[in-house]
């Protein structure tokens, strides 16, 4: 069978990869690929033929493993779409999301260019619902027959709920082999959810490495972290802490950690704003699904209720609702996307907030370069907003104790559980240049045979 790596090959978004057997082709993700400005034209054509494609296994919701499958059903495709189930309704929303984002940036564009237009819209709402529709739901550690020689398992890898590696065991020619693609990997003791749970024995592994090279800080918890930074800007002065966050997965874990500071009476009330309409649909995806949440959490709940809801807390959802913010005069917590400061009801945050030095930006997640949060890490003293330019007169911090991927040291555990003998080659993705070759020598290191493809690059299992 035939191995090929369609995306995020030597850089991290754009996920795809494609399995050819004599009679059946899998395809495993399919992601947006964004690392260029002109995304919306670079992922309108597979270099594969969408209708030949027989099933489409998805790793997790997020939009550089999810964000092109509506293309893929726009261009034919008609099979299945297997995932877990919390995965089937994050990927709705986020896709959605996506949709609105496309339009948003069709009419920014038009502005000012007279007859002209933005980028068209990879994909519309129908086609997002037409997706939908070929979802088929799996649950976690269950063996799941695809035809007769090929089965698919969904392992739970924390990182996002719903996400998971998969194990497909084939038989190819009469001989039994096993695949693992790893989907991007969670760390363990993340709140809200489980911990990765270690792979079965493999013949080959695809895995991720966004972190290779890099180490997280291990000197506190998040809510260490988070109770110096309150008491720093809300407590001690009346001062506004604002934390840009991905409306999924992120919010709720800074949800659920501020619930338990403020439930164990770490620190005196302060008035929380969840800005993000998609936060709370998000939210409500997490408390459906509920039994795959972590022991602590479950437990939480047991003890104290709602692990989202809480006296100081409010979900805010309409604009009138949001702007009404900038009038609350006491010392609050306002968490809104969009994580990178890209769009969304954050920059109406920064737009009021960032003059006052009474006021914390927390970065809790990577920035790109170019957006407006790396501008900002770097110590830029002047930014614009609304046309404007402004000093930047906030303190601006950042913490990767909410970082959703594991670090170099649990990228290559992962590898290493698996036996040397067995495992016949460890092919390196989702990761830029440095990362991928850190990851690598680690792993040789190791006594394991590792590749890191091209895109495109064909191989033979
Ligand atoms: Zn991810």
């Amino acid at each position: 069978m035939d191995l090929t790596i369609w995306g995020a090959a030597k850089q991290v978004t754009g996920s795809m990869h494609l399995l050819e057997m004599e009679n059946y082709k899998i395809l495993i993700d399919c992601g947006l690929d964004y690392e260029k400005d002109t995304y919306q034209e670079e992922n309108q054509y597979f270099p594969f033929d969408p209708t030949d494609i027989d099933v489409a296994i998805l790793t997790h919701a997020h939009i550089d493993h999810s964000g092109n499958l509506p293309t893929l059903v726009r261009m034919g495709f008609r099979g299945q779409i297997l995932c877990t189930p919390p995965t089937a309704d994050l990927t709705e929303l986020l896709l959605l999301d996506s949709v609105n984002i496309f339009l948003s940036k069709q009419s920014k564009r038009t502005k000012g260019k007279r007859g002209g237009s933005g980028p068209k819209p990879l994909y519309l709402h129908k086609h997002v619902m037409d997706t939908m529709e070929r979802f088929v739901t799996i649950s976690f550690d269950k063996d799941f027959k695809i035809n007769n020689d090929i089965t698919v398992r969904f392992i739970p890898v924390g990182h996002l709920l719903g996400a998971a590696a998969i194990v497909l065991t084939i038989q190819d020619k009469g001989q039994e082999k096993k695949i693992a693609f790893t989907g991007d990997i969670g760390r363990k003791n993340y709140p809200v959810l489980v911990d990765p749970q270690p792979l079965p024995a493999v013949d080959y592994l695809v895995s991720e490495s966004t972190y290779g090279g890099r180490m997280h800080t291990r000197d506190s918890t998040i809510e260490q972290k988070l109770v110096e930074i309150i008491n720093d800007t809300c407590v001690k002065f009346p001062g506004r802490l604002i934390i840009p966050a991905f409306s999924i997965g992120r919010t709720q874990a800074l949800v659920y950690s501020l619930n338990k500071i403020f439930s164990e009476g770490l620190l005196p009330p302060v008035k929380i704003f969840v800005d993000s309409p998609l936060a709370s649909f998000a939210t409500d995806v997490y408390r459906r699904h509920h039994e795959l949440l972590n022991e602590e959490s479950r437990e939480f709940y047991r003890r104290k209720g709602d692990e989202f809801e809480f006296e100081e807390l409010s979900y805010v959802q309409d604009k009138r609702e949001s702007i009404s913010i900038s009038n609350y005069h006491e010392p609050c917590i306002i968490i809104s996307s969009a994580g990178m400061l890209e769009g969304g009801r954050i920059q109406d945050h920064l737009y009021h907030n960032i003059q006052n030095y009474y006021c914390t930006i927390l970065f809790i997640g990577y920035c790109a370069k170019g957006t407006l949060g790396n501008r900002l890490l770097r110590g830029d003293p002047i930014v614009n907003l609304r046309r404007r330019d402004l000093m930047v007169f906030a303190t601006i911090k950042q913490t990767d104790l909410l970082s959703g991927h594991g670090d170099h040291e649990d990228l290559l555990n992962n590898v290493i559980k698996q036996d040397p003998k067995l495992l016949k080659k460890v092919f390196l993705v989702h990761g830029e240049s440095k990362s991928l070759q850190s990851l690598a020598e680690a792993i040789t290191e190791s006594g394991y045979n590792v590749e890191i493809p091209e895109k495109g690059e064909v191989f033979k299992l």
